[in-house]
């Protein structure tokens, strides 16, 4: 293929997928199939491989990602992006459009939409292609996160039509309840956090550094404003421009109505009150515009929002069922948490059968009895929530519902820990949903990330013999694991049995991989065991501020309940529950046999220092902030001399090393025990250098590329 040809083919082929793409997306009417599609974005990018001379920003291959960002770019809108005001009432409806009938000369023709629950995105358009996408921010400048934006299969690339030279579209990002259930599945098996709704679900996926892994969460966007100079030249009316953009390929929602009356108006927000359940996406009101450019203009805005728009806001969903049953579940810690079944009703979109009780209190608060009819709401949260019982409704004779007082597993009678309202069963190392759920916790992608073990593979290990605790996963071996096979239930997004069950199963490949795994797993470093142990209180981050303070294990189990809770942001809860956990000897029997197994429990140290060791034998306690150094970068400054770092002060410091914004408490302290008290000047002539640390001169030069 000749370069000349390779041009026109590329040039074509765009066009002809960005026709389909439009085709599908925007006018939901494709005309070739999935697979013609996918041939065909797969010939383009082969050709802008050979030829990348000719591969285009706006090409339909960047919509599959694959740019990395590694920092957003904050970027100054050109025009500000502002924020609706809210209402809530009818009231509030009749008052605005009062204001507007005062403020305007002339009929008012005000335009209704639908709110969508998602985040504002600016699109900038430059001779048709999309040259950049800035999020709100804080409404003057927001990031830039055109990579990923590009991926949203109804932001166009590359217009067609007349459109203008240089525009902006505001939109909202969504990401529809079918992506966003799918990927909240896939949190689940991955053992992270789930997100509350699909708005923070969107807001996570547009930060994300991998563009790739943007296209594969499938958002969605709908624009709902044109921004130009001169718009008002061009179009006479809001709606006009609109369906003017439609044409060019944008995504506008059909969803809109051109009302003159307060009755017009809420026969849309009562409709939609109503049909918004039937949206694959999440809505949360209606938004109102004066249609007129003209009338917009005469209006104008206040500093925050435009005068001439208002939102009305829905009521949060709730709906009344029946309480059928309660089940107690446990958890890895052995909390017995109360879970309501219901009679299956549908609310904000999908099917609730289930709510949390949270515990005992919250049973007695609301006097729950089996058969009430009770008032579930949801809100942000993905658990729905009981808000009240209709006690008219109680049925006569109805039982009151009793905490359990024995371990719905295993039986064993249950303890509450003084001023708490949680009850625990104490049989850590007997009870099967506490043993699994702490090897579960300990293969989870945060901690030791050994995610072949997971979708029920646990489960059959467990159930087979093979393990019962964390360290005999390491006495797993390919034979043991080869040839394993269980049916196990498949359960909805209620947790309930669906009454379908799926096969597990250890064939030659898994069985293998997940000996891989394992042996992989030992290098993860220190922090993240710690946190795989599942000590009750120590996340992610407490595990990583212990180690950053005690640099391994040895150190942990014999530092004090003092000790620990002197460390910065570990309280005296944390540190009991750390020391509570390593005087049991059960867990000191699975620390030693993971040693054992070759596990890091200890933090690596840093390359050996070919400094002098000037502070050897020196110890340091850092307090404050630094010119020429950032925190973490005179510490390492110490310790490449040779010195140590301490957290606290006490009679075995050296010295107290005092930046800017010095605690008054550690002065105090240190001047009590005589410790002495030098400044960053005084340490450099320790170190014999005035040179700036390098980290923070890298740091102080990435932030000034932010500007
Ligand atoms: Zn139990």
């Amino acid at each position: 293929m000749t370069k000349e040809d390779a041009r026109q083919r590329i040039a074509a082929l765009s066009e002809e997928l960005e026709r389909h793409n439009y085709n599908y997306y925007i006018l939901a009417k494709p005309t070739i199939s999935d697979y013609e599609f996918d041939m065909k974005l797969e010939e383009l990018a082969r050709l802008e491989h050979e030829f990348p001379e000719f591969l285009s920003p706006s090409s339909p291959t960047q919509r599959v990602g694959g740019g990395i960002t590694k920092e957003f770019q904050s970027v100054k809108h050109r025009y500000p992006m502002l924020s609706l005001s809210n209402s809530y009432s009818k009231e509030d409806i009749e008052d605005f459009i009062d204001r507007i009938k005062k403020g305007v000369d002339g009929e008012v023709e005000f335009c209704c939409e639908l709110k969508f629950d998602g985040l504002s995105i600016s699109l900038q358009y430059e001779d048709g292609i999309l040259v950049r996408a800035v999020t709100r921010g804080d409404g003057a400048q927001g990031d830039d996160v055109t990579t990923n934006i590009k991926t949203i299969r109804t932001v166009p690339l590359k217009l067609h039509g007349d459109f203008p030279p240089f525009f902006e579209m505001r939109g909202e990002v969504v990401m529809p309840f079918e992506s966003f259930d799918k990927l909240n599945e896939q949190r689940i098996e991955a053992g992270d956090d789930l997100f509350a709704n699909p708005r923070n679900a969107a807001a996570g996926t547009l930060k994300l550094q991998d563009s790739k892994e943007v296209a594969r969460r499938h958002l969605d966007n709908y624009c709902y404003y044109m921004m130009m100079d001169d718009l008002e030249q061009r179009y006479q009316t809001h709606y006009e421009s609109l369906q003017a953009a439609k044409k060019w390929g944008f995504n506008i929602s059909n969803y809109m109505c051109l009302c003159k009356s307060v009755e017009e108006i809420f026969d849309f927000i009562n409709y939609w009150d109503q049909a918004r359940h039937q949206l694959p996406f999440a809505i949360d009101g209606i938004v109102l515009k004066v249609n007129s450019y003209e009338q917009q203009q005469a209006l104008g805005s206040t500093a925050k929002s435009p005068k001439w728009a208002i939102a009305y806001k829905f009521k949060a969903e709730e709906v009344e069922t029946e309480l059928q049953s309660v089940d107690f579940q446990v958890g890895r810690h052995g909390t017995i948490t109360p879970v309501a079944n219901l009679s299956p009703v549908l609310l904000a979109g999908t099917t609730v059968k289930r709510a949390t009780l949270n515990n005992e209190d919250f049973i007695r608060q609301f006097d729950l009895h089996y058969g009430d009819t009770v008032t579930v709401v949801k809100g942000g949260e993905i658990i729905p929530k009981i808000i009240g019982v209709n006690f008219d409704k109680r049925q006569q004779g109805a039982l009151p519902v009793e905490f359990t007082r024995v371990c719905p597993s295993c039986g064993t009678e249950l303890i509450q820990n003084e001023g708490e309202a949680a009850w625990y069963c104490p049989n850590t190392q007997g009870c099967p949903p506490q043993v699994k759920g702490r090897i579960e916790h300990f293969i989870s992608r945060k901690a030791m990330n050994i995610e072949s073990l997971g979708e029920g593979k646990i489960e059959l290990l467990y159930d087979e013999g093979l393990i019962k605790d964390v360290a005999d996963l390491y006495a797993l071996t390919y034979d043991k694991l080869f040839g394993l096979a269980k049916e196990i239930p498949i359960l909805d997004e209620n947790g309930i049995e669906t009454g379908k069950t799926r096969k597990v199963s250890f064939k030659e490949k898994t069985a293998q991989n997940i000996i891989d795994a394992l042996e992989k797993s030992k290098t993860v470093p220190f922090e993240r065991v710690l946190f795989a142990l599942g000590i009750r209180n120590v996340g992610e981050v407490v595990a990583k501020t212990i180690v950053a303070e005690y640099h391994d294990i040895d150190a942990i189990m014999q530092a004090s309940v003092e000790d620990l809770s002197a460390i910065n942001t570990v309280g005296g809860v944390i540190a009991q529950s750390v020391k509570a956990f390593f005087e049991n000897p059960i867990n000191q029997d699975i620390v030693k046999r993971l040693r054992a197994a070759g596990l890091q429990f200890a933090k690596v140290e840093a390359v050996e220092s070919d400094k002098p060791q000037l502070l050897a034998g020196k110890t340091f306690v850092v307090s404050g902030v630094f010119t020429n150094y950032s925190r973490d970068g005179i510490k390492a400054a110490i310790e490449s001399y040779g010195g140590k770092n301490a957290s606290s002060i006490s009679s075995k410091t050296d010295y107290v090393l005092a930046g800017d914004k010095m605690g008054p408490e550690k002065r105090k302290k240190a001047e009590a025990l005589g410790v002495p008290i030098i400044s960053e000047e005084d340490f450099q002539k320790m170190i014999g250098s005035a040179e700036k640390n390098n980290d923070s001169k890298e740091e102080a030069e990435q932030q000034l590329s932010l500007f």
